[in-house]
Formats: structure tokens, sequence, C-alpha cells
């Protein structure tokens, strides 16, 4: 599998870079206009956030769709709203916003590390939650963390605006469930994490500037010596980022023996499908899966 960001590399050795005049990018003055600029036209226009993967398959000449709406100046999809039982984000939310958020730092710490893991500082200041969510790479940094967050999404088009689960909107590789007329407006989390432990382990070739081979993203509380709350999302181990709630399942209730952590790594392998691609082999990526949710066991066990 090749991402947009793994052309980057690439990008030199190209015969054939996009041809810019070859390209339209209108910019609507409101949220209105541009959801009616996708409804007038189901299909010829797509949504152009900070650019970040767009660019990279433009310079590399790949960038297939020719007509973009530029979204980045509505202040509507800027906005970061709290209430007592949520933080909304909106879909244009930065990197580097995440991480100068203090409730995100405070009750979110994954989605604040996930960000300050997502390629360098120009990336973090122009690329947005939004545009990691429906550009759908399963190696993305910020949707395990969502989902172990149980984030909701907004979709919204001239007729209606719905929130979704986060969890279930990937349905296959680069398969998701968005309408041609929708645009994902806002992102919601329930902030229900206190006296959690927050587990988030990128593991790349490099510190920075790597893609993920595994992404684990963990979230859990322990009662009386048990497992009393856990939700464990991965990313680059299966065509989406996935929600092992089969292995949260057979964990949920049980102590902190040897046999929870042989079952812990069973139930984990049956249930992620990792490949063997440019960055790891699957064998690896297994491995390491395996590993990491044990030492996030092992931590939640002495928190
Ligand atoms: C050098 C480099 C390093 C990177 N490192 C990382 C990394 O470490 N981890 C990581 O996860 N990603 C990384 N990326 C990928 C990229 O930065 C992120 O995926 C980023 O969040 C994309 O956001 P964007 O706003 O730039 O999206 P865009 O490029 O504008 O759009 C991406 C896709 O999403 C669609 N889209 C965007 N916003 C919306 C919306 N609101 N509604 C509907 N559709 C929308 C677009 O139509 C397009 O298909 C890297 C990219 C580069 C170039």
């Amino acid at each position: 599998m090749v991402y947009p960001w793994d052309l980057c590399f690439s990008v030199a050795n190209s015969e054939m870079r996009g041809y810019v005049p070859g390209y339209q990018l209108l910019t609507p003055t409101s949220l209105a206009e541009a959801l009616s600029m996708l409804a007038n036209e189901p299909g010829v226009w797509k949504t152009f956030a900070g650019g970040t993967d767009l660019m990279v398959l433009l310079e590399a000449g790949r960038l297939q769709h020719s007509n973009y709406i530029n979204i980045w100046s509505l202040d509507e999809l800027h906005q970061i709203q709290v209430t007592e039982n949520h933080i909304t984000l909106g879909a244009l939310t930065t990197y580097t916003e995440v991480q100068s958020n203090p409730i995100l730092r405070s009750e979110f710490p994954m989605l604040c590390q996930a960000a300050s893991e997502t390629g360098g500082l120009a990336i973090q200041n122009r690329g947005t939650l939004g545009g990691n969510i429906v550009n759908a790479s399963p190696a993305a940094d910020s949707p395990p963390a969502l989902l172990a967050y149980d984030a909701e999404i907004e979709l919204t088009s001239t007729k209606s605006s719905r929130w979704i689960p986060y969890h279930g909107f990937h349905t296959g590789y680069k398969e998701m469930q968005i309408e041609p007329n929708e645009l994902l407006t806002r992102i919601r989390l329930p902030r229900q994490t206190s006296n959690c432990l927050h587990y988030y382990r990128k593991v790349g070739t490099r510190k920075a500037q790597a893609i993920s081979k595994v992404c684990l993203a963990a979230l859990g509380r322990q009662e009386d010596t048990r497992i009393s709350d856990i939700r464990i999302a991965f990313g680059s181990v299966a065509p989406i980022v996935i929600r092992c709630v089969s292995t949260e399942s057979q964990l949920r209730g049980k102590p902190f023996d040897a046999s929870t952590m042989k079952l812990a790594r069973e139930s984990l392998i049956k249930e992620i499908a990792p490949i063997d691609d440019i960055r790891s082999t699957a064998a690896y990526r297994l491995r390491v899966a395996a590993n990491l949710l044990v030492d996030f066991l092992n931590d939640l066990q002495s928190s």
C-alpha cells in the first residue's frame, strides 16, 4: 500500500508533476455556499482543506480529480467548543491547535501526542483532523486516538446534518460513509476520560517525520486489580484503522495475570490483519502490536 505522503520521497524522481492550469480551486465565503456547490453539481467538486495530502498527489502527478473547493477560510470549521460533556472540534482544527488546547492536553492526551508526532511543524500548522479522517489512510496517526476516545463526527449537506460514531465510518480501504454532497464539519469527543490510563505509541523508523509501522491508542481503567474499562485502537495493522472490540470484550473483567496477557496476544492476533509493505512486514507488525498491547496492560496494572 502506498499512501500520499510516501510519495513525498519519490516526487524528486517522478517524471511528471501535475499540470496546475488543469485544476480548478474555488474559495466559497461561507459554509452554506460550499455546501451548495457540492449539492448543485454532485461529484464535480471535492474538498481541499489544508492540502497536505492533496498537494503531495499534485506534485507526484497523481491528483486525478480536477475541481476543488478550498474550505480553509470557513471560520465555522475552525472553531473549538467546550460544554460540560463534550469538546467539539471544527474539521479544520490543525495539529498545532490540538496541541495548544488546554482541555485536549489534560483530558485527551493521546490526541495531542498523535498531533505532536504527525509530520513536522509545517504539516502540523496546516494539516487538519478532518483531512486526516477523510484521507482515510490506515496508517494515519490521529484516528486511533479518536477511535479510543469514542469520537463522533458530523457530516453536513444542504439538506441535513448528521452525527455518527467515528467507529464504523471507514468501511474498507479508502471507503467511508460520506456522500459526495457532504462535508465533514465537526468532531465531538465525550469528556469521559477521568481516572483512565491513556497509552499512545507510534512505532516508526524514526522519532520524527515517520509513517507508522504500528500505532496503538488504548484507554483503560482498573478496579480491584481487574480490567474494568478498556478501549483498544490500532493503525497500520489492517486496511482501516481499527477498534479491537473482540479483544476488548475478552479482556474486560479479567485480572492482570499471565493467562490474561496470553489471551490478549492470542485475541489481538486474530483480530488484526497486517500486511507486508514498503515500511514493514506483517510478521513484525503482529509481534509489535501484541507487545504494545501487553505493555499497555502492564502499565494499566501499575496505574
Ligand atoms: C511530509 C508529510 C508528513 C506527513 N506526516 C503524517 C503523519 O506523521 N501522520 C499522519 O497521520 N499524516 C501525515 N501526513 C498526512 C497529512 O498531513 C494528514 O493526513 C493531514 O491531516 C491531512 O489534512 P489536510 O487538511 O491537509 O487534508 P487535504 O490534503 O486537504 O485533504 C485530504 C483528503 O480529505 C478530504 N477532506 C479534507 N477535509 C475534508 C472535510 N472537512 N470534509 C470532507 N472531505 C475532506 C479531501 O478531499 C482529500 O481527499 C503527512 C503529510 C506530509 C506531506
